[in-house]
C-alpha cells in the first residue's frame, strides 16, 4: 500500500496476558493464579484477515474478549491505529464505542427476545452520534441493514421473529453501528449450517475488506478458515504453537500440535463419531489450572524428548514468514 496510515498495523498487540485467581483457589496450583494468555504478539494489517485455532479451552475466547475490552485482568499493551487502547479503556467504559468490536458465538445471549431490531442496531449508533436525529439515525440503520444484506423491514421486528441466519448478520450490522476498526468473530456462526455459515463468513470478509477493518477469526478447525485468511495461528493453553501464512500452515505445519489438530480434523471428517469421540477424549487438553511444566503440549506430544518437560519452547522463526515454539522444529528431525 501506498499511503503511510495504512502501511502502520490497524492492531498491534505486545505482551498480551491474561491472568487471573481463580474463585475458591484450590491449594497446589502452580503460582496460585491461572494465566489464560501468555504473551501475545500480533500485528494485523488494514484490511487483513487472520485466523486463530485450537481446540476449545485453548485461549481463542480470552483473547478475543481481552482485546474486545471485555476481560478483566490483562497486562500488555493493545494499539489500533497507534493508539493505546488500554489506556483510553480507563476513560471511556462503553464497549459500544471500543474500536475493535467482538461478534461473540452467541451474540444476543443476554438480550430480551422482544427487543426490536432497529433499537438494537441504533443503540451503537447513538453512543457514536449522540446528536443523530431519530429519522437520520433511522436511515442509517436501514443503510447498515442493507450492508449486510438484510432489508429495512427487518428495524421494525423482535429478535424473537428472526431467523438465525438473519441474528448472525444483525450482530454484524450492530458491530459496524459501532464504526470499528477491527472486527473480532468467535466460531463465526457456529449454530448455522455449514451453508449459512460460509455465506455469513464470506459477507463478514467481504464487509471488513471493503471498510479497510483488520478481521480475526476464532475457530476450531484450521481448515474451514482455509479461504478467508492469509494467517493462522495456532493455540493450546494460552499460548501460540505455530504462525504461518495459512497455506504453509495448512499444508506444511511444522510444529506437532498443528499436526495433531489437523490430524483431528481429518478423523473427524472420515470416521464413525464413536471412533472421534474415543481419540479426542485421549488428546484432550490438560486443564489451565494444572499447565504442564516445560512444552505445554508435552503429555500429548509423540516426538517430546527430556528436554520438552525441562524447559519452555518460544516462538521462532522456522521458514519465511514461519514460527513455531518447539524445541526441535528446525534441526532437521521432524520436518
Ligand atoms: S517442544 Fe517437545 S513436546 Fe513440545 S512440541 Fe516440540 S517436540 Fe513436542
Amino acid at each position: 500500500m501506498n499511503d503511510p496510515a495504512s502501511a502502520k498495523p490497524r492492531l498491534s498487540v505486545r505482551h498480551l496476558s491474561v491472568q487471573f485467581r481463580p474463585r475458591g483457589m484450590l491449594p497446589g496450583l502452580r503460582r496460585g493464579h491461572i494465566l489464560a494468555l501468555d504473551d501475545l504478539h500480533i500485528d494485523v494489517r488494514h484490511g487483513e484477515t487472520i485466523g486463530f485455532v485450537g481446540e476449545s479451552g485453548c485461549g481463542k475466547t480470552v483473547l478475543a474478549r481481552a482485546l474486545a475490552g471485555l476481560q478483566k485482568s490483562i497486562t500488555g499493551s493493545i494499539r489500533c491505529d497507534g493508539e493505546e487502547l488500554r489506556a483510553t479503556a480507563k476513560k471511556d467504559t462503553s464497549l459500544l464505542r471500543h474500536p475493535i468490536q467482538l461478534i461473540e458465538e452467541n451474540p444476543f445471549a443476554d438480550f430480551k427476545t422482544r427487543r426490536k431490531i432497529g433499537d438494537i442496531i441504533g443503540e451503537a449508533l447513538r453512543l457514536q452520534t449522540p446528536k443523530l436525529d431519530t429519522q437520520a439515525r433511522d436511515a442509517h440503520v436501514a443503510a447498515l441493514l442493507a450492508r449486510v444484506g438484510l432489508p429495512d423491514e427487518l428495524a421494525q421486528k423482535t429478535l424473537k421473529a428472526l431467523t438465525a441466519p438473519e441474528r448472525a448478520r444483525v450482530a454484524l450490522a450492530r458491530a459496524l453501528g459501532a464504526q470499528p476498526k477491527v472486527l473480532l468473530c468467535d466460531a463465526p456462526a457456529a449454530q448455522l449450517d455449514d451453508e449459512a455459515r460460509e455465506a455469513f463468513i464470506e459477507l463478514v470478509v467481504d464487509v471488513a475488506q471493503q471498510m479497510d477493518l483488520a478481521l480475526l477469526l476464532f475457530a476450531q478447525e484450521p481448515t474451514a478458515l482455509r479461504p478467508y485468511c492469509s494467517r493462522l495461528l495456532t493455540m493450546t493453553l494460552g499460548k501460540v504453537m505455530e504462525q504461518a501464512p495459512t497455506d504453509a500452515l495448512l499444508d506444511a505445519p511444522r510444529h506437532p500440535y498443528t499436526r495433531a489438530l489437523l490430524e483431528r480434523a481429518a478423523i473427524s471428517e472420515q470416521s464413525p463419531l464413536a471412533t472421534h469421540k474415543k481419540r479426542a477424549a485421549k488428546s484432550a487438553a490438560p486443564a489451565l489450572q494444572h499447565p504442564p511444566m516445560g512444552c505445554v503440549f508435552h503429555p500429548r506430544c509423540p516426538l517430546a524428548e527430556s528436554a520438552c518437560v525441562r524447559s519452555e519452547p518460544h516462538l521462532r522463526r522456522v521458514g519465511p514468514e514461519h514460527y513455531a515454539a518447539c524445541h526441535f522444529v528446525g534441526d532437521g528431525s521432524q520436518s
